[in-house]
């Protein structure tokens, strides 16, 4: 289960999902980290008409919930991952350390989120071809946001991704294999 697009909303010139994402599909199969070979960086999709099931169907929140424009995943730096969204639980997958970590806007936000019961998880990658790592952080991050204490969630927040940084990365197992059918 997941929720309706937003109607006035498209990816523009992000690829994140079509690089940080893994697929290990019969047709397409790409490592963690590596943009697919069917993408053009920073335009999309290369072979739209034909893209796989899979890649039809999944869409970042960013593209569900009204986030303002700086959520962007590849401004941002955080795809904000579907999967737990109708049953109250949201991961912010950090692709890469950026100034909207300290924002306003990011604060903000995961103190509304905390204000409604929702759960947070924070995800990291690894290096290319290695399974992100994920980790529940309501508890953690929940009080300083909670009390609206910005230095020491930013404190926090740096801990708990530093921490996810240091984890002992596993392989993904997957070897890329480009075949859509009809792609050159
Ligand atoms: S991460 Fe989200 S905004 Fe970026 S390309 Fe994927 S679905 Fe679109
Ligand atoms: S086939 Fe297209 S949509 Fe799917 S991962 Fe590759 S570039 Fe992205």
């Amino acid at each position: 289960m997941t929720l309706p697009l937003l109607p006035d909303r498209d990816c523009g010139g992000c690829v994140e999902c079509c690089r940080f994402i893994p697929l290990d599909l019969p047709e397409l199969a790409k490592p963690t980290g590596e943009l697919c070979a069917y993408c053009v960086d920073g335009a999309g999709c290369g072979v739209h008409a034909i893209r796989p099931q899979t890649c039809r169907t999944w869409f970042c929140v960013w593209r569900m919930v009204e986030l303002s424009e700086d959520w962007r995943p590849d401004r941002s730096g955080i795809i904000v991952r579907p999967d737990g969204l109708t049953t109250g639980e949201i991961t912010l997958y950090v692709i890469r350390d950026t100034d909207f970590l300290g924002s306003t806007d990011f604060f903000d936000t995961l103190a509304g989120w905390i204000d409604n019961g929702i759960a947070l998880a924070l995800s990291r990658p690894g290096p290319l071809g290695t399974l992100p790592v994920r980790a529940m952080v309501t508890e953690y991050l929940g009080p300083a946001l909670a009390a609206g204490d910005r230095p020491m969630f930013d404190l926090l927040l740096r801990n708990a991704l530093d921490s996810l940084d240091g984890h002992d990365w596993e392989s993904d197992g997957i070897t890329a294999r480009y075949t859509v059918h009809g792609a050159v």
